[in-house]
């Protein structure tokens, strides 16, 4: 166990309805190393912490944590308390899987950076970056989603998971890394420009039509 690293952990703390506190382990492309666990598993121990949960937005949640332990446990994990950083669903990609068309963590990283650079926005904006069509990282669930294929990359706008459910519009396929990140680039900033206040892409997208937005991309 000594040639594992502890990395730095990066925490957001969330108020439960007992009282208790987790703690959001804010991992990037949902992954937790070797140090880190062993880290969190030592605290666990030491706290007598029962149950780390991972969540739908590839976080993990370390649960039950009393108020005055609050901070001894943010110390024993040697964590950076931030509110939880933007990310994105990411699957594992080409690198990793075998039915991977395309590259996934390094354009996953490359979407974020668009999204943030592109805001504020009326409400919002979950992506998705997906190797292949499977679409394990959310894509066609999201409101900007990038699905990997033989030939390069799909654009998807406007899908929705909520109650609402249901997909939105393709923008483009066949795309280059930066052919596609240029669209996604556009269609935000039409959300931004021309979404109404707490209306998410979707929402937009029916109240506008798919023309407008396609038109936008151009
Ligand atoms: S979307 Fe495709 S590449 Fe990504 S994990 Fe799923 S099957 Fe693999």
């Amino acid at each position: 166990m000594n040639n594992i690293v502890a990395e730095k952990i990066t925490v957001a703390p969330v108020e439960r309805k007992d009282g208790t506190y987790a703690l959001r382990l804010c991992l990037k492309h949902g992954q937790l190393t070797a140090g880190m666990m062993k880290t969190v598993l030592d605290t666990m121990a030491e706290f007598g912490l029962t149950s780390l949960r991972a969540t739908t937005g590839q976080r993990m949640n370390l649960e039950g944590i009393s108020r005055e332990n609050l901070d001894g446990v943010i110390a024993a994990l040697g964590a950076s308390v931030e509110k939880a950083p933007l990310t994105t669903s990411v699957c594992s990609g080409a690198g990793i899987c075998k039915y991977g068309m395309q590259e996934s963590y390094g354009m996953a990283d490359k979407l974020l950076e668009v999204v943030k650079a592109n805001g504020p926005y009326p409400f919002k904006v979950k992506s998705g970056v997906s190797g292949c069509k499977m679409g394990c990282g959310l894509s066609f669930i999201r409101d900007i989603g990038m699905v990997g294929g033989p030939k390069g990359w799909e654009v998807h706008f406007g899908s929705s998971a909520r109650k609402d459910a249901g997909l939105g519009v393709m923008l483009g396929s066949k795309l280059t890394e930066e052919e596609a990140l240029g669209v996604a680039a556009k269609a935000l900033t039409f959300y931004k420009e021309n979404g109404r206040n707490r209306e998410r892409t979707s929402g937009m997208l029916r109240r506008l039509g798919t023309e407008a937005v396609l038109e936008a991309v151009k």
